[in-house]
Order: structure tokens, then C-alpha cells, then sequence
């Protein structure tokens, strides 16, 4: 279900358990700012997620609230992992859901990274 992404943070959400290590993630980089694993239901070859480690709901949360260090920080780390996986030369796509418009179910901020195919259009037209 998409949540209601102007709640408080819920720390018992998935990505808040995986970042406390009590459910496992197939972890590809980790840093002081950010997590990155592969996606449990990938929707492409690769579909990575990256996470920052702060308590964020967000998009809107995270560029609101977070100092500058975590933006940086959270900003090259989802490069780095782009990057480190071989993605730049064929490309890849970010996406950052945010709200219920966006269909955005886990209610910390994570970038998909999605990569290993031709893409097709940005938006489904449903
Ligand atoms: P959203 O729709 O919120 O932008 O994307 C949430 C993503 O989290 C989905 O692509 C979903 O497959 C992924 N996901 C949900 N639960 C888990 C989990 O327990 N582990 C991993 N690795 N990914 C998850």
C-alpha cells in the first residue's frame, strides 16, 4: 500500500529493521551516510536501492531536514554504486518515489537504481 508520506517516521519500517541489521539485505556498498542492496523484487537485471542512514520518510524529508553532510554524502554514494556496478557507460535510471501519488511503499528514502536493459519510456501511461 502506498504510505502517507507526511507521518512521522516510523522506525520499525523494513529499511529502518535492515539498517539495524534484524532482517538481512544483500548488501552491495555501505558507507557513513548510506546503505545500498539489491531490491527483493527486482524489476530489472539490476535494480539496486540505496537508502541514507538517517531516519528520513522522504525525498521531501530528507532535503528538508538533512545537514549538508548527509546530502552530500548520500548524493555520491548513489553515484559511487552506479559507478562500481559498470553502469555509467550502458546507463541507468533513478527513481525516487515520494508520497502516495508515487505509489512509494517503504517509508524511508531510497533511490532505485535500475540498470541492464533498454528502459523504455520514463512513465507507464496508466
Ligand atoms: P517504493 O515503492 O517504496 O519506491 O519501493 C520499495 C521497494 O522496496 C520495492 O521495489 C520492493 O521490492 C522493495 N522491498 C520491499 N521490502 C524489501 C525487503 O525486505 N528487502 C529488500 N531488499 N527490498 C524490499
Amino acid at each position: 500500500m502506498p504510505i502517507d508520506a507526511t507521518l512521522p517516521y516510523d522506525t520499525d519500517n523494513i529499511f529502518a529493521r535492515i539498517l539495524r541489521n534484524e532482517i538481512p539485505a544483500r548488501t552491495v556498498y555501505e558507507d557513513d551516510y548510506a546503505l545500498a542492496f539489491h531490491d527483493i523484487n527486482p524489476q530489472a537485471p539490476t535494480h539496486i536501492l540505496v537508502i541514507p542512514k538517517g531516519a528520513y520518510v522522504s525525498w521531501d524529508d530528507f532535503s528538508a531536514r538533512a545537514n549538508d553532510a548527509e546530502i552530500a554524502g548520500f548524493v555520491r554514494a548513489v553515484g559511487h554504486v552506479a559507478r562500481a556496478a559498470g553502469l555509467v557507460e550502458p546507463g541507468y535510471r533513478l527513481l525516487a518515489n515520494a508520497g502516495p501519488d508515487s505509489h512509494q511503499e517503504v517509508p524511508h528514502l531510497h533511490v532505485h537504481v535500475f540498470a541492464g536493459r533498454p528502459l523504455g519510456p520514463m512513465l507507464s501511461k496508466t
